[in-house]
């Protein structure tokens, strides 16, 4: 999700506009999400607010070197997910959440279990970010000061710098952590310096904010950037061996095109967070059929979201259009 000044209009949305799917693309869609009602990658269900002591993190691993972090919607609206994965010589944190809690503590706590697990006395942390907004940089700064520690910056230059993207967007850099690499795809249209990041030990691509069950937001005059994107992941797909996507939010309830409203605090029936990679061809197909009009729509697995830079006075789902 992103800014505050959508928030409002979102929650107007999603009250008044009607999330029902329809057509043949989300007739389809529909069959794939009660295909995939349970999660086979996670053993608990994610938390979702509903415990008032529900702790500030709620953390899962895909394998020993590989954890999914969850920050609560008692303390976020967004409860992004954050990831954490393990080399010999680095260990990598995608996303710092919204901020407003302990994240260096569970990060901390991780790095030292994994230290005493593999018998190793230090490892250098790397925190990077699928993109710039609030709610995926909010805990940088308690890693600032932290030794053997590297924060990359936000900015397409800063996180072509750092990786050796020459080519920006165009480019995929691989990452080295020891003994194991992900690569970093470049796909900008939510946000400038938007990233996916792919692991091929898990065969997972976190996806960020470009790909996940819920709304996804661009602008109306990025509909191209963002599609070119989607174009980009979808030939990455066919050349590696992806098994599932990864992102930044849950927003999709478990029935097919149904969203949670932002304000939600507490949600029963949230959709899982992975996706199976069939997602990037859906999206693309609901792109295709989007054209030159953008507008709100909602599918199976995913709303198409795109909005005005200030959709203030104006309503959806055409909003682009006037
Ligand atoms: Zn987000």
């Amino acid at each position: 999700m992103f800014s505050p000044k959508l928030l409002a209009v979102t929650s107007l949305i999603l009250a008044s506009f009607g999330l029902t799917s329809a057509g043949a693309v989300g007739q389809k869609q529909s069959q794939v999400s009660e295909k995939y009602g349970a999660s086979t990658l996670f053993l608990q269900p994610w938390n979702a607010g509903r415990d008032a002591n529900e702790p500030a993190f709620h953390s899962q691993k895909l394998d020993a070197n590989t954890f999914v972090i969850r920050q609560s919607l008692k303390t976020s609206f967004e409860a992004p997910f954050l990831y954490l994965i393990f080399g010999q010589e680095k260990v990598l944190l995608i996303d710092t959440g919204a901020g407003g809690v302990d994240l260096r503590r569970v990060v901390d706590d991780h790095i030292e279990a994994w230290l005493a697990q593999n018998q190793r006395e230090a490892i250098q942390l790397v925190v990077m970010h699928s993109h710039g907004h609030g709610d995926h940089v909010g805990g940088d700064a308690s890693f600032k000061d932290r030794p053997d520690t590297v924060v990359v910056g936000h900015s397409p230059k800063d996180i072509a710098g750092f990786f050796g993207i020459e080519n920006w967007p165009a480019q995929t850099a691989s990452f080295d952590l020891g003994g194991r690499s992900v690569d970093i795809i470049p796909t900008p249209g939510h946000h400038p310096s938007h990233v996916m990041v792919f692991d091929a030990v898990t065969k997972a691509l976190f996806s960020g904010d470009v790909i996940y069950p819920g709304r996804l937001y661009f602008q109306c005059g990025l509909s191209e950037t963002y599609t070119k994107s989607m174009s980009r992941v979808a030939e990455f797909t066919r050349e590696n061996d992806v098994r599932w996507l990864l992102g930044g939010h849950v927003e999709m309830k478990a029935v097919a095109g149904e969203a949670f409203a932002s304000e939600n605090g507490s949600r029963r029936g949230e959709h899982i967070l992975e996706l199976p990679v069939a997602i990037v061809s859906d999206i693309q197909m609901a792109l295709t059929a989007m054209g030159d009009k953008p507008r709100v729509k909602s599918y199976g697995e995913f709303i198409l979201f795109p909005h005005p830079a200030d959709p203030r006075g104006k309503q959806p789902p055409n909003w682009c259009l006037n």
